[in-house]
């Protein structure tokens, strides 16, 4: 079994594959369709795909995928909301992409709803959604127009600086990272799709670009009090932006090797140092010798460097496009 890390750009892409399934988990941007043909091409593989959320960097790629379908080809799709081609709103934050996704869908494919509580078999795999909340895709329906303009307004606020410079990551294990309280402009990340992976005895966490505060609220309800998630590997939310991540709900995690999927380009800069420190201070205190994180991007991984580790500690940043999962 193996864990496929694209190349994405700003975006997510990753594919776990055994011996009959492939289960991809987000498309990336559109250029990121190349590498999915390439890997599913020729494998007569039962081949499902999950979309996270309707953000391009995530949507993008299966929308560009599925335009150059082979005949006769179909696919299972795992969705957050399957009526969300409803929406009529223009093409902005890829509300046009999720159009076209209803239009390139053919009528053998196979479309299951996920929210917090489906377990999905998918082949050896088996997928516990634990978010989006019920509460949360409701509210996102009825309030999508206020919430399209909020997410727009957002968009234009942020500088358009590009930075690739050395990120120092501040191991200082006192250092907690706050929660951030939901705001209307995170609204479309919420909806993402969080699930634990399990298969052949892993565990994977996959966050799409969810919220602090739901995944907060999923893993207290998914997990008994004072229970942990035991994960072999984590795919930590929305490329490692500090308004995703949090203290609070990494203690609830028992986990050494994460993901961080970015090529750093675009106005946010990410992953941001403060997150992969608060992963270090939670490893540490699991007891955990060690700490490891995965990028897809060469140069995002050059550009990483701790400070403060503690002395009896090891933290390595790994540059990888292909993970085995069995030798985690
Ligand atoms: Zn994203």
């Amino acid at each position: 079994m193996k864990l496929h890390f694209l190349p994405a750009n700003t975006g997510d892409s990753l594919v776990l594959e055994d011996d009959k399934n492939i289960l991809v988990i987000d498309g990336g941007m559109p250029t990121t369709a190349a590498a999915l043909r390439g890997i599913i091409n020729g494998k007569n593989k039962k081949c499902t795909i999950v979309i996270t959320h309707q953000d391009n960097d995530h949507i993008g790629g299966i929308v560009q995928f599925l335009k150059n379908r082979i005949p006769g080809e179909a696919f299972d799709f795992i969705v957050n909301m399957p009526d969300l081609h409803y929406f009529q709103s223009g093409n902005k934050v890829s509300v046009g992409d999720v159009n076209s996704l209803a239009g390139l869908l053919r009528s053998d494919d196979v479309i299951y709803p996920a929210v917090d509580g489906a377990v999905i078999e998918v082949g050896e795999f088996k997928l516990r959604i634990i978010s989006p909340p019920r509460t949360v895709l409701n509210k996102y329906k009825s309030d999508f127009e206020e919430l399209l303009s909020a997410e727009r307004s957002e968009q234009q606020n942020i500088s358009r600086k590009v930075s690739l410079a050395a990120k120092i990551v501040d191991c200082d294990i006192d250092k907690i990272l706050n929660q951030r309280k939901p705001i209307k402009s995170d609204f479309i990340n919420r909806t993402s799709i969080a699930m634990i992976v399990e298969a052949n005895k892993k565990v994977m966490l996959f966050l799409g670009d969810a919220h602090p505060f739901d995944i907060d609220l999923a893993l207290g309800k998914f997990l008994g009090k004072n229970e942990e998630l035991q994960c072999d590997i984590v795919k930590i939310s929305h490329h490692g932006s500090v308004h995703s991540t949090s203290s609070k709900w990494l203690e609830r995690i028992r986990c050494r090797n994460y993901m961080i999927s970015t090529n750093s380009a675009g106005a946010y800069d990410h992953p941001h140092a403060p997150v992969l420190g608060a992963i270090v201070r939670q490893a540490y205190l699991h007891d955990f010798s060690e700490c490891n994180f995965f990028f897809n991007y060469e140069r995002v991984k050059n550009a990483i460097q701790f400070v403060n580790v503690p002395y009896d500690f090891k933290v390595s940043a790994i540059f990888s496009n292909e993970i085995d999962i069995e030798r985690l």
